[in-house]
Order: C-alpha cells, then sequence, then structure tokens
C-alpha cells in the first residue's frame, strides 16, 4: 500500500490523536495522515451508549493487555483494556464526563513545573471540545464536536446517594465542571442525542470527508523515523505489509499511555539499557519513558435495596422492550451510564484535598452469574483519586506485534492502601446514613463483608480491578528529566510530539477521557501556533527607490 507524503502523520485514533487528527486538517492547506491500529467503529452497536462497553474484552476492539504480576496486589496478573479502534478508549468506555479539580491542572503548572497547563489555561480547551446539551451555561461550551448531556436515565438513588452523603458530611457540588469536585453530584455523560459521542463520531465523521485527511485503519504503526536529530516518518505494517509514510511537518504520537512509550522505545528513544536489550538503536536516552505509570485502582462495595434498579430490565422481556425504546426513540436501558453519581472523600480530615474518589452505578453485578443480579442493587466503586502507586511500561521485544509489558503496582505505596481501606469503611457509613439506610437490604459484596484492616487489605488486594485511567507514561515536565516539554515535544528531537494520556505528569483526581481530549485540543493548538511562527513569512526587504 503506498500512502502519500503528509505534513502530519498521527500514530492513534483515540480520545486525542482523533482530536488532533480534526483540528489540524482544518486546514486546507495541509495533509494529515491518521495511522489507527483497530478496525473503524460505526457500527450500531457502537453508536449505542451501551453496545460500546459490551466491545470490552472482544479482541477485535480491545487490546486486553495482560499485565506481569502485580507485586502490590500478591502477584495478581490482570487484564487491562483498552480501546482499540477509532476513537480508542472512548469508544467502549464508561462515557462519564468529568475534568477534574482546578487544584489539580494548579499543579501541574505550579509545582510540576508545565508552564500553561493552570485551570485557567486549559478550561478554554475543554469549552472548545465541547457541545453542550442543556440549558446555556458560563461552566460548559456549546460549538464543539464532542456532545456531553445529562444521562437519559437518571434512577432516583442517585439523588439519595448524594442525599446521604450530605448527611455524612460531604458537601453538595452545584457546578462540578466549574473546577471544583469536593464533595459529591451527579455526573454528565458523552452522548449525543442518546447514541456514544466516541471522538471517532465526534471529531472524525465529518473531518473525514476533508480531501486532506486520510484515516487508515488497520495499521500498525512500528516506529517514528528519525534522520540527524529530526522525525521525518512513521514505519507501519498496513494489511500485512511495512510502509513508511513521510511526515514534512510534524509526527504525532498518540497511542495512549500503554503504547505511545513502547513506539518511542522502538524508535530509539527511551532508556538506554532497556533499548540495547532489545537491540534496538540507540537515538536518544531518555530514561522516563515509559516510567510513572499509574491507574486507579478499584474496589467495589454492592448493596441490594429495597426499589426496583436497573437490575429489573435484564429480564428476557424488558430487554426487547428496552431495545425497542432505544431503536424508536435512543431512550431507556440502553443508553444507561454506569456511573450516575460521584463523590470525593477525605479519609484524614487535615488533607487539603480528598484522597479517595466513589463512583456510583444503579446496577449490581452477579459474581457467580458473572452478569447482572437477579436482586436490584447499588454499587459503589472506589478509586484513590490521585494514587502515589507508580508501574512501568516496558518492551517485550523489537516486534511492534509483541505487546507492550505492563507491570503495574496499583496500591504499592502505604498511602494508597491506607487511603482504599479508610474509604472502604467510609462507603458503609455512608449507606447506613438515614437516607439510605431505609432502601439497604444488605450489604451484598464482597462476601464475606471484610471487617478488620486486615480483612479488608486481604479483599483490596484479591478483589480489586482497574479504573481504566492509566496515564503518565511520557511525563510532560519543566525538567530536563522529563519525556516531553510543556509544548508536548519530545525532548532532544524536532519534529515529534506525544499527545495523550501518557503526558498527564499526575493523574487529575478524575476520570481520564475529558483530560485526554483537552490535551488533544490543546496540543493541537501548540502545533498550529509553532507552524504560523516557522512558517511565517520572512520580513519583505526594505524597498529603496
Ligand atoms: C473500559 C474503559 C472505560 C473507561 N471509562 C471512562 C469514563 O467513563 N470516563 C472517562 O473520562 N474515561 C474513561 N476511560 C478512560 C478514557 O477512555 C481514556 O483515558 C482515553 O481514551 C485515553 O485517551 P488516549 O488518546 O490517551 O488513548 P486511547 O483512547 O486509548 O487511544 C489510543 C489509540 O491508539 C491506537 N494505537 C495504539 N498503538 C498503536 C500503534 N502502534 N499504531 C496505531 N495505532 C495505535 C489504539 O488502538 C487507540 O485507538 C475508560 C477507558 C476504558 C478502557
Amino acid at each position: 500500500m503506498n500512502i502519500e507524503p503528509a505534513d502530519y502523520v498521527i500514530i492513534g485514533a483515540g480520545a486525542s490523536g482523533a482530536v488532533v487528527a480534526n483540528r489540524l486538517s482544518a486546514d486546507p492547506a495541509v495533509r494529515v495522515v491518521l495511522l489507527e491500529a483497530g478496525p473503524r467503529a460505526d457500527g450500531f452497536w457502537n453508536r449505542m451508549p451501551s453496545g460500546g462497553l459490551t466491545r470490552m474484552n472482544k479482541p477485535d476492539a480491545d487490546w486486553m493487555y495482560k499485565t506481569e504480576p502485580d507485586p502490590s496486589l500478591g502477584g495478581r496478573e490482570m487484564v487491562w483494556n483498552a480501546g482499540r479502534m477509532l476513537g480508542g478508549g472512548s469508544a467502549i468506555n464508561g462515557m462519564v464526563y468529568i475534568r477534574g479539580d482546578r487544584r489539580d491542572y494548579d499543579q501541574w503548572a505550579g509545582e510540576l513545573g508545565c508552564t500553561g497547563w493552570s485551570w485557567n489555561e486549559v478550561l478554554p480547551y475543554f469549552l472548545k471540545s465541547e457541545n453542550w446539551q442543556g440549558a446555556p451555561s458560563q461552566t460548559h461550551g456549546s460549538h464543539g464536536p464532542l456532545a456531553v448531556a445529562e444521562a437519559r436515565m437518571q434512577h432516583p438513588l442517585a439523588e439519595t446517594f448524594i442525599d446521604a452523603c450530605e448527611q455524612f458530611g460531604l458537601r453538595r457540588v452545584p457546578d462540578y465542571c466549574a473546577g471544583d469536585v469536593d464533595g459529591a453530584f451527579r455526573n454528565l455523560t458523552t452522548q449525543d442525542n442518546g447514541t456514544r459521542a466516541s471522538t471517532a463520531r465526534a471529531f472524525l465523521d465529518e473531518a473525514e470527508k476533508r480531501p486532506n485527511l486520510q484515516v487508515v485503519t488497520g495499521a500498525l504503526a512500528d516506529r517514528v523515523v528519525i534522520e540527524n536529530g529530526c522525525a521525518t516518518g512513521v514505519v507501519a505494517l498496513v494489511g500485512g505489509e511495512r510502509v513508511k509514510i513521510a511526515a514534512r511537518r510534524e509526527v504525532v504520537v498518540s497511542g495512549g499511555t500503554l503504547h505511545s512509550p513502547a513506539i518511542l522505545m522502538r524508535s530509539g528513544i527511551g532508556p538506554a539499557q532497556e533499548l540495547a536489550k532489545h537491540g534496538i538503536d540507540l537515538v536518544r536516552d531518555l530514561p522516563e519513558v515509559g516510567q510513572n505509570l499509574h491507574e486507579h485502582i478499584s474496589f467495589s462495595q454492592s448493596f441490594e435495596v429495597d426499589v426496583p434498579t436497573w437490575n429489573n430490565l435484564f429480564g428476557k422481556v424488558s430487554l426487547a422492550r428496552e431495545m425497542l425504546k432505544y431503536v424508536f426513540a435512543r431512550r431507556g436501558l440502553m443508553t444507561m451510564i454506569p456511573v450516575e453519581a460521584m463523590a470525593y472523600l477525605r479519609t484524614r480530615p487535615e488533607l487539603d484535598f480528598p484522597d479517595v474518589k466513589l463512583s456510583l452505578g444503579l446496577m449490581m453485578f452477579d459474581p457467580v452469574k458473572s452478569g447482572p443480579s437477579d436482586k436490584p442493587g447499588m454499587v459503589v466503586f472506589q478509586n484513590v483519586a490521585k494514587p502515589k502507586s507508580r508501574g512501568e511500561v516496558r518492551l517485550r521485544s523489537a516486534d511492534p506485534e509483541d505487546k507492550p509489558v505492563i507491570a503495574p503496582q496499583l496500591v504499592g505505596h502505604p498511602d494508597d492502601l491506607a487511603a482504599m481501606i479508610a474509604g472502604a469503611r467510609m462507603v458503609r457509613e455512608i449507606f447506613a446514613q438515614p437516607a439510605l439506610a431505609k432502601h439497604v437490604v444488605r450489604q451484598v459484596m464482597p462476601d464475606p463483608i471484610p471487617q478488620t484492616d486486615e480483612e479488608l487489605t486481604e479483599s483490596i488486594k484479591t478483589r480489586s480491578g482497574i479504573g481504566f485511567h492509566p496515564v503518565a507514561t511520557c511525563r510532560m515536565g519543566g525538567d530536563e528529566a522529563s519525556v516531553v516539554d510543556p509544548r508536548l515535544r519530545v525532548r532532544g528531537i524536532e519534529g515529534l510530539r506525544v499527545i495523550d494520556a501518557s503526558i498527564m505528569p499526575i493523574m487529575p483526581a478524575a476520570n481520564t477521557n475529558a483530560p485526554s481530549i483537552m490535551v488533544g485540543e490543546k496540543g493541537a493548538a501548540m502545533i498550529l501556533e509553532d507552524a504560523r511562527v516557522l512558517l511565517k513569512p520572512a520580513p519583505a526587504s526594505p524597498v529603496h527607490r
């Protein structure tokens, strides 16, 4: 296959890469090539909100990375899911829309040296991407491509949960998109009139009609070609063929937190020793490529309640009725979001910022049946809001078809484990508040219910899963050790940027889809600004008469 040279070649069409492709190709004078390893994502199941979730654990749509044994979880190995199709994670995710807190980004810009990334500086990019479906609001943008809406299926117990949080002593947050998430609130969702607003839908559907944007699916990028310290193209496997695509201006790596560091390493950029192990010629020794991996550990507790929840809609007849509702009205169970309310807790009163994040779902799972329980229930997932535990991504080999080695430490830091133990107790206290207690029949999971610190530790280590929010393996920073500088340029290489969740220096206390889209917006804007400076016509020479 021959792919014509482009001005920009982007690797990965996920939450960030799709945005970059859209923004750069808005200029008809430049040619953009977007390479995506996975397939297209435009069928019925991709558009139906719950349908996207069913693509998880399907190898054609999900990378399903198998991790190394996690020493912090007693050596447990896990599957880490990551979207593998146009839209990346946004095509299979839980559709929670959350930006994080003002203090997250002010920490990036201040203490972490990421000049230009304070809350006030990133907010315009959240607004730019957004197509808010609600009443006009100063906090939301309404001219962007990404639909953000209130959930169509809203269960009254989500409100009851917030009441219980208030009784427990948390604030009700009036507008959690305004940079303050400290308390409890109902969350918004990335849905467009009842369909999933993945970045493939929002940023590529229309943009793909532009003649200057070529989207190539089934294109697994092997490495970036670097000549004399400058990125000049990408080598990819397309339909089993090795193809080189020349980049006249820049190469953008947007393969996501688990893949972007592997692409850099295969290109000779990374820890010298690691590259030598795989016989890769060193181009630039950047020891932090693949380091700093952090992810939300996720521990759940579920409670049977005395009123119907979404569990009651999973019978054959009701499912058929709900499907019809979706087909004809884009409403009902198929538009359900797995998280309807969120809350932030301090497990120690002296903390400046909450250390535990809760996500409430109105459907509980039956582990024996491996599906929705027959009883009505609620589930609370808890994460350490900003984990201190760190793992790493390494290469398995120099072969692009070998998935990278993922060596996580989900609760490797004692503060994270302590927060999880205290947080688990606080969840029970919230469910014991009068507003909720009157509906709770019993706690169902974990079974048996852990009581002591030792039992909770054991339960957290054996039962926790992932939060699906890995970040930071190509950390941005103001310091020379960081992988990318605050303009997302790979240190020491010309014409090469990383633009995705991997550049986040520290996890925002939030889910990471909207933050990754913001990174895509801001990264694209910086590319355009830098191109304007570089390509500015030389000042006209003075005319002498
Ligand atoms: C199951 C799940 C549920 C989630 N739920 C939520 C949620 O409800 N709310 C929220 O805010 N966040 C959620 N997230 C997280 C969010 O979706 C991610 O943070 C976001 O998608 C990260 O964006 P990204 O661009 O960094 O990477 P991705 O979106 O993962 O995109 C990377 C893309 O690059 C492609 N790629 C990788 N390597 C190569 C290569 N070598 N060559 C070519 N292409 C390549 C991948 O196939 C993928 O399409 C969830 C994630 C998952 C997996």
